[in-house]
């Protein structure tokens, strides 16, 4: 179980431009649960959206969005809409909103806030590629999280210590910083590179206590005794 917040609507509408066309994305899997994704986030955002003179070209929910291999054919049978849009929207945990930056070239924009992790990493498997930090910054890095990509958690930058495009700490492994960089430069944010980011609220990290984490599915199995 992943848990999510939509962020506040004015934090979405400042990263969205006048006049700009957006596909909109939502888990209907964990996030839904949450309320914060599945149809009705798709009805709110694109409410919040058109009354803020953005354009909505179409949207599509579906459950693991975590997973990129179906993020990808779901997509690619949206691919008449998305040629229509600017950037994609999404809502989801951290791990989704990856997903669909992993698979697509245009910008994509965070609508949410992941709070827990509470079980697995979702079903992209590998890595863990959120740290659930409870205010995301994909918006600004690309659709890439900088927690996890690069091992020092680092937010403004790398570290100066990489060689070659690969990680100082991890011979053989690429500079998470160095994606970013590319990918932002891809779609035409290099300037997201010179943004101040403000230093995290940890508070709302909803961490899990350590008695919880006997399982890793603590989440559903304490849900209805911590309600
Ligand atoms: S910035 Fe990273 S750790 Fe924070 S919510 Fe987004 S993906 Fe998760
Ligand atoms: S080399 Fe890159 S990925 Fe490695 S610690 Fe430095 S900035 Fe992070």
């Amino acid at each position: 179980m992943l848990t999510s917040e939509l962020k506040p609507a004015e934090e979405i509408l400042e990263n969205l431009a006048q006049g700009e066309r957006v596909f909109l994305v939502a888990c209907a899997g964990c996030a839904e649960v949450c309320d914060a994704g599945g149809e009705e986030a798709l009805r709110r955002l694109r409410k919040l959206l058109e009354e803020g003179g953005r354009t909505v070209v179409g949207g599509t929910s579906l459950p693991f969005l975590c997973n990129r291999a179906l993020v990808s054919l779901r997509l690619g049978r949206c691919a008449q809409q998305l040629k229509e849009a600017d950037s994609i929207l999404v809502t989801s945990c951290g791990v989704g909103i990856q997903a669909v930056a992993a698979v697509s070239a245009l910008v994509v924009h965070t609508a949410s806030n992941t709070t827990t992790m509470g079980a697995f990493q979702g079903v992209w498997p590998s890595d863990e590629r959120c740290a659930r930090c409870g205010d995301c910054v994909l918006e600004y890095t690309g659709g890439i999280c900088p927690l996890t990509v690069c091992p020092k958690g680092l937010l403004h930058g790398p570290c100066g210590g990489s060689h070659g495009g690969e990680c100082e700490l991890e011979p053989g492994r690429s500079c998470g910083w160095q994606e970013i960089h590319d990918r932002l430069e891809q779609t035409g944010q290099r300037e997201m590179l010179h943004r101040y980011q403000p230093p995290k609220d940890r508070r709302r990290q909803l961490d899990v206590p350590l008695a919880r984490r006997r399982s890793v599915f603590w989440a559903l199995e304490y849900a209805e005794e911590d309600e």
